[in-house]
C-alpha cells in the first residue's frame, strides 16, 4: 500500500518513546546524585570501593561466585570467550539474529562465529539447530538470553555436555531473567552483562560485567581487564585497560535496588500489550517453557511491518527493529563467519519483527495509545503463512 493512503484517525498527543531515561532518573534522582558525589568526593575512579561493593552484590543477585565489572558488553563477552581459552581455528555457535557484539566477541578472540537459526515462537537459539552445527572445532555456544527471555537451556546444556563444550550465555538482555527460578548469569559456564544506559540494569554510559563460578576464568577477567597485571607494574598477561568506572558502579548500586521491581512493571506491561493486542493479526510474544520473561523488547511480528512503523512513527509513538539485518548478511561478517545450514526463520523474521515501546515508566494510557494506534493502523498486518 502507498504512504498516502495510511490515515491517522487515533487523537494526536505527546510522543511515546522508546525508553525513557530521563523519567527513570526523576524517580531516584537523590539517590544517584548522592552516589555520584560520593565517588567525586571520595576520588574513588578506577577500581575503587563501588566496583567491588557493585561486583559482590551484582554475583550475590545472579546467583553467581564471582563478577568482574568491565568497560562494556562487548568487552565482558570478549574476555568470557578469550578467557576458556578460545582463539584462532576455533568456532563459536551463536545465533543469528542478535545484536553485532556477540558475533564480534568470537571475532575478536580470533575464532570463527558460527551461525545457526533460531526457535520459531521465542526467537532464541534453537537446540536443533545448534547440535547440527557441531563440529571437532567447536568450543563453545553462545546462548543469547534474547529479548529479555533466557533461551531452552536444559536442552542447551544437554547438548553442550555430550559435546563437552562450555555454554556462554549473552546476558546483555536478560538482567533478572530466570529459567527453573535460577537467574540468568548462573546457567552456563560464565555470563555477559551489558550495562549500556537503555538496557533493564543500566549505567550513566558504559560499562558491562562477566559473571562466572569458575574461579580460574574470573582471576584471569580480573587482570586481563587491568593490563594483565594484579600487582601494579607487573604484568603476567598482555591485558586491555577495560574496568567498569567508579561512578558507573556507584549508578548501578542504586539502580540494582530497583531491578526486581522494574522487571516487575515490564512484565506489567507486556501483560498490558498482550490483552489490548489479542484478535489483532500479529504474532505477539511467546514466553519459552520454564522462563520469568523480563522484557528488555516487547517484540511482534507482522505483514507490512515498515508501513506499520511510518504510521506507528505519524501517531508519534518509536517503535524499533531488533534486529533489520541478520548478522550473516553484515558486510562486517559476510566473509567472517560460518553459516552452516539456511537461517530461515533469521531471514524471514527480519521483515516481520517490530519492537513496540515498553520501559518501567511507561504509563498505561501510553500503552493504551500505542494499541490503540495497532487497531487503527489501515494496512495489512496479517502473516501468510
Ligand atoms: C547490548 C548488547 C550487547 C553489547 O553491550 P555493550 O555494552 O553495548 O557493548 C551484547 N549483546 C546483546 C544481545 C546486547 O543487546
Amino acid at each position: 500500500m502507498s504512504q498516502s493512503t495510511l490515515q491517522i484517525s487515533v487523537e494526536r498527543r505527546a510522543p511515546v518513546c522508546f525508553v525513557d531515561l530521563k523519567k527513570q532518573y526523576e524517580e531516584i534522582r537523590g539517590e544517584l546524585d548522592a552516589a555520584i558525589q560520593g565517588v567525586m568526593s571520595r576520588a574513588d575512579f578506577i577500581l575503587g570501593s563501588e566496583v567491588r561493593a557493585f561486583e559482590e552484590e551484582f554475583a550475590h543477585f545472579c546467583g553467581a561466585a564471582q563478577c568482574i565489572g568491565v568497560g562494556c558488553g562487548l568487552d565482558a563477552l570478549t574476555l568470557a570467550v578469550k578467557g576458556l581459552g578460545i582463539g584462532p581455528g576455533d568456532e563459536v555457535i551463536l545465533p543469528g539474529n542478535t545484536f553485532v557484539a556477540t558475533a564480534l566477541a568470537v571475532s575478536h578472540s580470533g575464532a570463527t562465529p558460527v551461525l545457526v537459526d533460531h526457535d520459531p515462537d521465542d526467537y532464541t537459539i534453537d537446540p536443533d539447530c545448534f547440535a547440527s552445527a557441531i563440529t571437532e572445532r567447536t568450543r563453545a555456544v553462545v546462548a543469547v538470553q534474547l529479548y529479555g527471555q533466557t533461551a531452552d537451556m536444559d536442552r542447551i546444556d544437554a547438548i553442550a555436555a555430550e559435546h563437552c563444550i562450555p555454554v556462554i550465555e549473552d546476558a546483555a538482555q536478560a538482567h533478572g531473567a530466570l529459567y527453573k527460578g535460577r537467574p540468568c548469569g548462573a546457567l552456563g559456564r560464565a555470563a555477559a552483562f551489558s550495562f549500556y544506559p537503555g538496557k533493564n540494569l543500566g549505567a550513566a554510559g558504559d560499562g558491562g560485567a562477566i559473571v562466572t563460578d569458575d574461579t580460574d576464568l574470573a582471576a584471569w577477567a580480573r587482570e586481563t581487564r587491568n593490563y594483565g597485571s594484579s600487582v601494579k607494574y607487573h604484568h603476567d598477561t598482555r591485558g586491555y585497560n577495560t574496568r567498569l568506572d567508579g561512578i558507573q558502579a556507584a549508578v548501578l548500586r542504586v539502580k540494582l535496588k530497583y531491578l526486581d521491581r522494574w522487571n516487575d512493571l515490564r512484565r506489567e506491561i507486556a501483560a498490558s500489550y498482550d490483552e489490548r493486542l489479542e484478535g489483532l493479526p500479529v504474532l505477539l510474544p511467546v514466553t519459552g517453557a520454564h522462563r520469568r520473561h523480563v522484557y528488555h523488547v516487547y517484540a511482534i511480528r507482522c505483514h507490512d511491518r515498515d508501513s506499520l512503523m511510518s504510521f506507528l512513527q505519524k501517531c508519534g509513538v518509536s517503535a524499533n527493529i531488533h534486529y533489520p539485518v541478520p548478522i550473516h548478511h553484515q558486510p562486517a561478517f559476510r566473509h567472517h563467519c560460518i553459516v552452516p545450514h539456511r537461517l530461515a526463520n533469521t531471514e524471514s523474521y527480519a521483515d516481520q519483527l517490530l519492537s513496540l515501546p515498553i520501559h518501567p515508566h511507561m504509563a498505561e494510557e501510553d500503552v493504551a495509545y500505542v494499541a490503540q494506534c495497532l487497531h487503527e493502523f489501515p494496512g495489512r498486518l496479517s502473516l501468510e503463512r
